[in-house]
């Protein structure tokens, strides 16, 4: 029995290989978002408790950096074989702490099962180059080698996948690492530190600590920890790069998103309804890729509004533990609350609502976090609704006159995490794809999460940093490069020189 079970009001921290008892006397509470109840109470770790984390994992970094990369590899894929196995116990915990529906938890555990299947891959993605008789008898190589202490703070909306993304390479690379989940729905960061031990990952080269603020300050200000990946929301994100760069680390910080998908006049219609309706409310609208805005170019803009409209009655709202519901309540009655003023302050500024999801019964009768689908239309650049990552089941329609007109609301958008075109015209897709400043970009396909082979990351303020997460820009960040420059001299031509070096 692991001890999300044994203990299911208390979640701890996960240090040298084992659960330890938060003693700082801080905690925060967990809820069941469906039932709208607490069930959980988190420990925040004081500075001390981060600073034991961090001599755990530095005490435990020289024997696996050591490591051989194949016996890496192998624990790699027992972490595969294990994660694979347990998928429905992650998804249910999920479930229980964050509200998405089981079927999407699954999801989520299936993409981030992609990142431990890509980072299984070590041996290869850590080879170097070698240069031979770069000068007479003078052979070049470069090698790269892992940081040390590597860090990952991690949003409330993917506590599951997010850290695959940055665990699994970083520890294939010989890292140790430090989780710092989301304190809304923490339980899962302890069933996985559970199997990566199962797995053979040594004591101390994954930790968890839970916690808050004061938690990041001290990741971002401790000498030992090398990088720190983030991500969350903007505002979040800029500090935390800011930040940790200050202290001299390596920072890669993933912010918030406001998508936009662009509708040509072309596009198939009911293909394009179903991909929006799917694409922005699909985990009631908490995923970085959601799509929040979708720009309908020229006469498009009434059919496909009624397209989208008459398909949201179908949208089944309810406890995702519960077979057949497909979207779920929100994260906390806060934001949950948060989310619904914007209908207000939209009506209020101009913007017609074809869709209220106060009026749904969940949102009235019910105690947990729910609110039903809302759709916006006549959303104009200057609305609350359409500046602020709203993170909710809302869609914002905005018209526009022409291709021209749509890509220019994209690119003056300050976020740039992905992007939509829909249509037929393969020049109008070539156009966009050179134009469009987003990191991601779908073809007809509204949430273009890159596969775990690539690597996922958006422009301007959607991300601080200089590479993206996951994938090949993973294994970059995650270790540093040397450059070696070696020559096994015959004795029989071994000279004083006081020249630079040269090659010629
Ligand atoms: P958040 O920024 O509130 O929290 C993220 C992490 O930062 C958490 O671990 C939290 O404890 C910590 N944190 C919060 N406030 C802090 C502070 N003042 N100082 C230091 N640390 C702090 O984000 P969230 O609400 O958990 O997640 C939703 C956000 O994450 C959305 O904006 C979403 O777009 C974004 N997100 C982005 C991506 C991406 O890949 N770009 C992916 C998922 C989520």
């Amino acid at each position: 029995m692991g001890y999300h079970r044994r203990s299911v009001e208390r979640i701890g921290h996960w240090i040298g290989g084992k659960l330890v008892p938060g003693e700082s006397g801080r905690v925060g509470p967990v809820f069941d978002p469906a039932a709208g109840r607490q069930t959980h109470e988190v420990d925040f770790a004081s500075v001390q408790e981060v600073d034991r984390a961090v001599e755990a994992a530095g005490e435990a970094f020289p024997g696996w950096r050591a490591t051989s990369l194949s016996r890496r590899a192998e624990v790699l894929f027992r972490i595969r074989e294990l994660v694979d196995e347990r998928r429905s116990e992650i998804a249910r915990l999920i479930t229980e702490q964050h509200g998405k529906v089981l079927s999407d938890a699954m999801g989520e555990v299936a993409r981030g099962l992609e990142n431990i299947e890509f980072a299984t891959a070590v041996p290869h993605l850590l080879k170097g180059g070698h240069t031979e008789q770069a000068s007479t008898g003078v052979d070049v190589y470069s090698v790269r080698q892992p940081l040390g202490v590597v860090a990952g703070i991690t949003p409330f909306n993917f506590p599951a996948m997010v850290p695959m993304w940055m665990f699994a390479n970083a520890i294939a690379c010989g890292n140790s690492f430090i989780l710092k989940p989301s304190e809304k729905d923490p339980g899962v960061s302890m069933l996985v530190a559970e199997l990566l031990k199962d797995a053979g990952v040594p004591d101390g080269v994954f930790n968890v600590v839970q916690g808050d603020k004061v938690v990041v300050d001290r990741i971002l200000e401790h000498p030992d920890v090398k990088a720190v990946s983030f991500v969350g929301s903007t505002p979040i994100a800029r500090y935390i790069y800011a930040t940790g760069t200050s202290y001299g680390k390596r920072v890669q910080a993933l912010g918030g998103a406001k998508n936009h998908m662009v509708v040509l006049p072309d596009a198939d219609i009911d293909m394009a309804a179903d991909a929006a309706v799917s694409a922005a409310y699909g985990s009631a609208g908490e995923r970085c890729m959601a799509i929040s805005v979708v720009v309908a170019v020229g006469a498009v803009g009434d059919t496909l509004v009624e397209a989208i409209r008459e398909r949201l009655p179908l949208v089944k709202i309810g406890n995702g533990l519960e077979p057949g519901s497909e979207m779920g309540p929100l994260v906390t009655r806060e934001h949950r609350d948060r989310v619904a003023g914007y209908l207000d302050s939209a009506a209020s500024q101009g913007a017609t609502i074809v869709t209220d999801g106060r009026e749904h019964g969940l949102f009235r009768d019910s105690d947990g976090f729910f609110l039903g689908v809302s759709l916006i239309d006549h959303v104009t650049p200057d609305m609350d609704c359409y500046r602020d990552e709203i993170f909710g089941p809302v869609l914002s329609v905005v018209r526009a006159d022409g291709y021209a007109e749509a890509v220019g609301l994209v690119n003056d958008n300050p976020y740039g995490n992905g992007s939509a075109i829909f249509t037929r015209d393969g020049g109008a897709v070539r156009r966009f794809q050179l134009d469009v400043e987003t990191g991601m970009v779908g073809v007809n396909v509204p949430i273009p999460v890159p596969v775990g082979y690539y690597s996922f990351g958006g422009w301007k303020d959607s991300l601080f940093g200089d590479t993206h997460m996951y994938g090949p820009d993973g294994i970059q960040f995650y270790t540093k490069q040397k450059v070696i420059t070696a020559r096994w001299p015959d004795p029989g031509s071994s000279a004083i020189d006081l020249g630079f070096p040269r090659t010629r």
